[in-house]
C-alpha cells in the first residue's frame, strides 16, 4: 500500500473525526495506545475546571454540588456499555491489582471447601502475585498451568480461574463464553482481566456469563497515567459477596461512622477508601472519548489496521516474526514480533518518532487505537522499521541503554 492509498482509507474512514478528540504530538505515530492511551484535549479543560472551580471554589461541598460522590457508580455505568454489562454491575476503584485482590479474597468464599486459584503461565505478572498473596492469606493453592492444560488442570479442588482475556504479549484472547462455562460446570468461578480488551476488542461480558472482572483505566480507555481500575460483578453474585477490604467508602452507611460492618448493597461494597478525584474525573474525560463510537466499527478498524501491519512488516521487514494470532477472533488490538534485538530496535523506531514497547525478553508490541490511528500511520511506522532494520542503526550503543521502565 502507497501512502496516497492509505491517505484515501483515512479519509473515508468512518471513525476519522474521533482522531481530532486527542492530542497527539505533530510527527509522532504513537502505537502504545495500548500502555499509556493518549490525551483526550477534552482532559485537559475538564482537569483545570475541577481544579479551579470545584476544589478551588466548591471546596468540600463538590462532593454532592459537583457529584464526586457518585463518580465511581456513574463512571462504572459509563463503561458498562463498552463491555456488555448494566450500568450497576460496574464501579472504578483503585488498580487492577487491587482489585484482583478485592474479587478473589471475597468470591473464595463462595465455595470454602474448594482450595485452588488456577491460572495461567506467563499471565500479567501482577495478576500472578497477587493471586499468589491471596492464596497464601486464605489457606489457598496457587496453581500455574500452561494454557494447553488449562482445561484439564480444572478439577473439584478449583475454586477461582484468573485469567487475562486478551494476552498482554502476544495477544492471544480467550473464549470467554466457552471457557467461563467450562469453568463454571466445574463448579469454579472464574475472573476476567480485561486490561487489554476494554476499549478495544468486543466484549459481551452479561452474555458471555462472566461472574467476576477487572479492568484497566489506563490503556484503550485513555484515562491518564495511573488512572483507577474498575471491577465487575455479575447483578447475581453482587449480594453474595463480602468484601475482605472492608472500607468506609464501601459501607452501608459511610456517614453514620458506625464501628459494626455492613456492605453497600451491590457493587459499591467494593469501595475502600476515598477516591482519587482528579484522577478519577480525568477517566471520566478518557471514557467519554468513546462517545458516539460503534464499538462494531471499532473492531472492524482495528482488524484492518493489523492486517494491514502484518502484511507490510511482512514483506519489508522479514526477519520480525510475528507471533500474534491471524484470526481476530483469536486476538485482540495489538501486534508483537519477536526479534532477539527487540529493546534495540523499539529503541530505534522511538528516536524515529515511533513509540511500541519492548515487552521482555525479545517482544515488540505495537497497540492498535482505532479512535486515534490512521493507515497513514500504519505506513509509515512500517517503513521507518523496515529502514532501521536494513541499515543496521538498531546497533548503534545508545539503544542498547535501558531506563528504569522499559
Ligand atoms: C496493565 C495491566 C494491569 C495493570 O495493573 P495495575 O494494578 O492497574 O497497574 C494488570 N493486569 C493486566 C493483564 C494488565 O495488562
Amino acid at each position: 500500500m502507497t501512502l496516497d492509498e492509505a491517505r484515501t482509507l483515512d479519509a473515508a474512514d468512518p471513525l476519522r473525526a474521533f482522531r481530532d478528540r486527542f492530542h497527539i504530538p505533530e510527527g509522532l505515530i504513537y502505537l502504545d495506545g495500548n500502555s499509556l492511551g493518549a490525551l483526550p484535549i477534552a482532559t485537559a479543560a475538564r482537569q483545570q475546571e475541577v481544579v479551579a472551580s470545584e476544589w478551588g471554589t466548591s471546596l468540600i461541598r463538590s462532593w454532592n454540588e459537583h457529584g464526586w460522590i457518585e463518580a465511581p457508580q456513574r463512571i462504572g455505568a459509563r463503561i458498562a456499555p463498552l463491555i456488555g454489562a448494566k450500568p450497576h454491575e460496574v464501579i472504578v476503584a483503585d488498580s487492577v491489582t487491587v482489585n484482583i485482590f478485592k474479587l478473589l479474597t471475597a468470591a473464595a468464599a463462595l465455595a470454602p471447601e474448594r482450595k485452588t486459584i488456577l491460572s495461567e503461565a506467563g499471565n500479567f505478572h501482577t495478576d500472578l502475585h497477587v493471586a499468589s498473596g491471596a492464596a497464601d492469606l486464605l489457606g489457598m493453592e496457587l496453581r500455574i498451568a500452561e494454557r494447553t492444560e488449562l482445561n484439564a488442570a480444572i478439577g473439584p479442588d478449583t475454586n477461582l480461574l484468573l485469567l487475562t482475556h486478551v494476552h498482554y504479549k502476544a495477544g492471544f484472547r480467550f473464549d470467554m463464553a466457552e471457557v467461563t462455562a467450562r469453568a463454571k460446570a466445574a463448579g469454579a468461578t472464574t475472573l476476567w482481566d480485561l486490561s487489554h480488551s476494554v476499549g478495544a476488542v468486543p466484549l459481551h461480558l452479561n452474555r458471555d456469563g462472566a461472574e467476576l472482572a477487572v479492568g484497566c483505566g489506563y490503556k484503550y480507555l485513555n484515562g491518564g497515567p495511573g488512572a483507577p481500575a474498575f471491577l465487575y460483578v455479575a447483578e447475581h453474585l453482587q449480594e453474595r459477596l463480602r468484601p475482605a477490604l472492608r472500607g468506609w467508602m464501601g459501607h452501608a452507611a459511610p456517614f453514620a461512622f458506625t464501628d459494626d460492618y455492613e456492605p453497600a448493597p451491590g457493587v459499591s461494597r467494593f469501595l475502600a477508601g476515598t477516591p482519587p478525584m482528579l484522577s478519577l474525573l480525568a477517566l471520566e474525560s478518557g471514557v467519554q472519548s468513546f462517545d458516539g463510537a460503534d464499538m462494531d466499527a471499532v473492531w472492524a478498524k482495528s482488524i484492518a489496521l493489523f492486517d494491514l501491519f502484518a502484511r507490510l512488516a511482512e514483506g519489508s521487514c522479514p526477519e520480525l516474526d510475528c507471533i500474534s494470532p491471524r484470526d481476530p477472533e483469536r486476538r485482540g488490538s495489538h501486534i508483537s514480533f519477536r526479534h532477539p534485538h527487540a529493546f534495540e530496535i523499539c529503541q530505534a523506531l522511538i528516536a524515529a518518532d515511533v513509540i511500541g514497547d519492548f515487552r521482555a525478553p525479545d517482544v515488540i508490541r505495537f497497540g492498535l487505537t482505532p479512535l486515534y490511528l490512521g493507515y497513514e500511520d500504519i505506513v509509515q511506522a512500517v517503513e521507518r522499521m523496515a529502514d532501521i532494520l536494513d541499515s543496521g542503526r538498531w546497533r548503534e550503543p545508545r539503544f542498547a541503554v535501558r531506563g528504569k521502565v522499559t
